[in-house]
């Protein structure tokens, strides 16, 4: 496969062509012609798993990211593809029987939707924590976890280009409606920040908010120049549009007009921080990425690179350095390596704590100072984003060193906290206090039962 630097300077499809999106929805990969080859099972177990989970990819993730030579493999077919072991063995039969003995439509709707419910679709309660209250009315579509940042999720923005199997989005995904907790439109959201001068940092996020068109997307962030919002100083959005389709940048329709929105941001003193989803260097070597990164360059804004660490796709510190180099190269920062959350087929994807520490500082080691500035592994968790910084003896007893680098309670950022070493361990939760730890870790209004005292 290609890597960033066979591209030269500009790598933008030559001028009048437009590429077109194309989306293939779940039901239809199974059927999908660079699959007519492989082993009928393969397509029968596409088939199962795309009936609970929800699936999507588009033509640039079929011809630009998946090598098809090393299908079922790859690693982009990994991340985007059906695959058996993503449901529970028992789950994965019972749809199987019914789909090969042709079962009428409501029992197979029936076992898809208790499917689902067992596959944890509400990640620590997280869209239903932290939605703020204005003159006592909670604003849904806004989260406030943490003092200086506001979290935007606009209704027209929770869909994706293509799906990461394990998206905690999910949910959504498969349009079960309560699940759903978004924006309407820009007023509310536009009134609370108005209503909170503490806030800096606003996050547009999704799904994937450029999704949405340049001029709804306007419609959220325009006014976020207007008066009484002088104390926004970052606006963020969180994409995965630069990996699943860089010609929103570049060739789309009103590409030219999210550069000028941009530039708008800019002019009036914001910061406009584009984070970018990348889980493989692949993604960045794709056709138009490097066009795209340079025009959103060229506007002020800065793209940081972020994503989780998962099972099959990315656990490999050889992915992570050329990662973060071939992000460098391009004028990307890197930011995060996150730990992945529990939800949907998280046991498919999931990297143990101890596992997760070794691949982050493996990594590390094989890149240079400017390369080195992703943190990780890191937890969004309840009570904060705790970073595992490594593991240590101390006093004899082997333990993860913790810390915060974002807590609900401001005075913890930054501390460092131990955790008694646990090799199988895949969430913070799974955590327990290092014996030397005279305290809980976390008290009252943490967000999270205490974890229990050290015995
Ligand atoms: C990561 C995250 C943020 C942003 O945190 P930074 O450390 O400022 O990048 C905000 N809200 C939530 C819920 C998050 O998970
Ligand atoms: S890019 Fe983000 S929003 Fe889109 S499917 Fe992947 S994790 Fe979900």
């Amino acid at each position: 496969m290609r890597t960033v630097h066979d591209r030269g300077a500009s790598d933008a499809p030559a001028a009048g062509r437009r590429p077109k999106l194309r989306a293939v929805p779940g039901h239809r990969l199974a059927g999908l012609p660079q699959l007519a080859g492989a082993d009928r099972r393969l397509r029968h177990e596409i088939e199962v798993v795309a009936a609970v989970l929800p699936f999507k990819v588009n033509n640039h993730v079929l011809e630009e990211l998946i090598d098809w030579d090393r299908v079922p493999d790859d690693p982009m077919y990994r991340l985007t593809f059906p695959h058996r072991d993503m449901l529970p063995p028992e789950i994965f039969d019972r749809i199987s029987a019914l789909l090969t003995g042709g079962a009428p439509r409501e029992r197979l709707a029936e076992a898809v939707a208790a499917a689902r419910r067992a596959l944890n679709p509400h990640p620590g309660g997280q869209l239903e924590a932290n939605v703020p209250r204005l003159d006592g009315r909670p604003v849904p579509g806004l989260q406030h976890k943490y003092r200086e940042t506001v979290l935007l999720f606009p209704a027209q923005g929770q869909s994706c280009h293509a799906y990461c199997g394990y998206c905690f989005r999910w949910a959504q995904f498969v349009g079960e409606p309560e699940l759903r907790q978004s924006l309407p439109g820009p007023a509310s959201a536009l009134e609370y920040l108005r209503a909170h001068p503490e806030v800096s940092d606003v996050l547009v996020t999704g799904g994937d908010p450029l999704i949405m068109s340049t001029a709804r997307l306007a419609g959220y962030l325009d006014p976020l120049l207007g008066p009484g919002t002088e104390h926004l100083r970052t606006i963020r959005l969180g994409t995965k549009a630069l990996a699943w389709w860089p010609h929103r940048f570049t060739t789309d329709p009103d590409a030219d007009d999210l550069l000028r929105l941009f530039e708008r941001l800019v002019a009036a003193g914001r910061q406009v921080a584009v984070m970018a989803h990348i889980s493989h260097p692949r993604e960045l070597a794709a056709v138009g990425v490097r066009a795209a990164v340079a025009r959103l360059r060229s506007t002020g804004a800065v793209i940081r690179a972020q994503a989780p660490l998962i099972r099959h796709v990315n656990d490999d510190p050889r992915v992570w350095a050329e990662l973060w180099r071939d992000a460098v190269a391009l004028g990307i920062v890197p930011y995060y390596l996150f730990v992945e959350r529990d939800t949907g087929a998280s046991s498919y994807f999931e990297v143990p704590l101890a596992r997760a520490v070794t691949i982050y500082q493996d990594a590390v080691r094989q890149v240079s100072g400017l390369e080195r500035t992703a943190r990780g592994p890191v937890m969004s968790a309840g009570p904060g984003k705790v970073c595992v910084d490594g593991v240590a003896e101390i006093g004899g007893e082997r333990v993860f060193v913790c810390r915060f680098l974002q807590a609900r309670e401001p005075d913890r950022v930054g501390r460092p906290f131990f955790a008694r070493y646990d090799e199988r361990a895949t969430w913070f939760d799974q955590l327990r206090p290092a014996s030397f730890e005279r305290r809980p870790w976390f008290g009252a209004g943490a967000g999270l039962a205490e974890a229990p005292a050290a015995v």
